[in-house]
């Protein structure tokens, strides 16, 4: 038996948790946890719910936590972002995507977590049952603040993000890409050339080991599209890619493209927009 934590039971990466689940044979069962987030107790509420079966969780950053919680409470190995696992070999995402790791699990029981987007997402017509984490004696939640955005939408809730890379050219140069977004009531994100360069704070990378955005339309400004940026927008419904080069990777991802100097295109759209909207 396999028990699937769930971080919502519609929730894209959560679904492809569960066709790895459903891979390894056997009954599979869902749960997922509502409220306050704390890694220990609600690890420990899996573990509970999980008894002695395996547990599979998403390849996201709270799956991950999750699982590597629960197996330093059952002192037992974990195998974060596997895409392929027969037996007690199995196959898992490194490095951002960019090295495969062969490997064998030295556990009967398997706790695993699924390599976004390396299973496509299993439809779940079943109960996804919605555990009560305990947080013991003495402790008790008594509020959850939100972080202030100053009246911005968050990167991971944008419906648009408009994102910028090396080709802005400088923390200044997003100037440009603020005013597209104050427009477009979306969030600005970077690639991680632009945080490392500190032009622009580690909570706007988008990518493999920044944010994991799924907006409606993700602009893409002088980023060339590496697998581990990819790996944080494909979730986006619609990508347009603004790039001087027109061999630039991320044009593959590209639903709309735009072949160009970002410093005057992304102002030329703009000023269309504040036409449109009469501002
Ligand atoms: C373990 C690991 C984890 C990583 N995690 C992340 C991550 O989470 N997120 C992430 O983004 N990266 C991540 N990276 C880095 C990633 O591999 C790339 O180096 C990075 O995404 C490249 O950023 P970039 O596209 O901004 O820069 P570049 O690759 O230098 O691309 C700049 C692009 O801008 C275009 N350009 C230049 N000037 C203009 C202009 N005036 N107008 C229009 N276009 C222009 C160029 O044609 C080019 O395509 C990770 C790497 C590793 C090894």
């Amino acid at each position: 038996m396999t028990l699937v934590f769930m971080e919502s039971a519609d929730d894209e990466l959560s679904r492809q948790a569960l066709t790895l689940a459903q891979s390894l044979g056997g009954d599979v069962r869902a749960v997922t946890i509502d409220g306050p987030y704390a890694p220990s107790v609600w690890a420990a509420a899996i573990v509970e719910a999980a008894g002695g079966d395996d547990i599979v969780g998403p390849g996201s950053d709270r799956g991950n936590e999750l699982l590597a919680h629960a197996a330093a409470q059952l002192d037992l190995p974990f195998a974060a972002n596997v895409s392929e696992i027969q037996g007690d070999e199995l196959t898992r995402l490194r490095w951002g995507g960019t090295l495969l790791e062969e490997a064998r699990l030295h556990s009967d029981r398997r706790l695993l977590s699924s390599a976004p987007f390396a299973f496509a997402p299993a439809t779940w017509g079943q109960e996804v049952a919605v555990l009560t984490p305990s947080f013991g004696d003495g402790v008790q939640v008594v509020d959850h603040v939100a972080p202030d955005m100053g009246g911005k939408v968050s990167l991971a809730d944008a419906k648009v993000v408009v994102s910028g890379g090396r080709g802005v050219g400088s923390a200044e140069g997003f100037a440009i890409l603020e005013e597209l977004a104050a427009l477009l009531d979306a969030a600005v994100g970077c690639s991680r050339v632009v945080t490392s360069a500190g032009w622009r704070p580690h909570s706007d990378q988008v990518g493999q080991t920044g944010t994991k955005v799924s907006p409606d339309l993700y602009i893409a400004c002088g980023i060339s599209g590496a697998t581990q940026h990819i790996a944080g927008c494909k979730g986006a419904k619609a990508l347009l890619a603004i790039n001087a080069d027109k061999e630039a990777t991320i044009f593959a991802h590209a639903d709309y493209a735009v072949i160009g100097d970002l410093h005057e295109i992304v102002p030329a759209i703009t000023a269309e927009l504040r036409k449109v909207k009469g501002s």
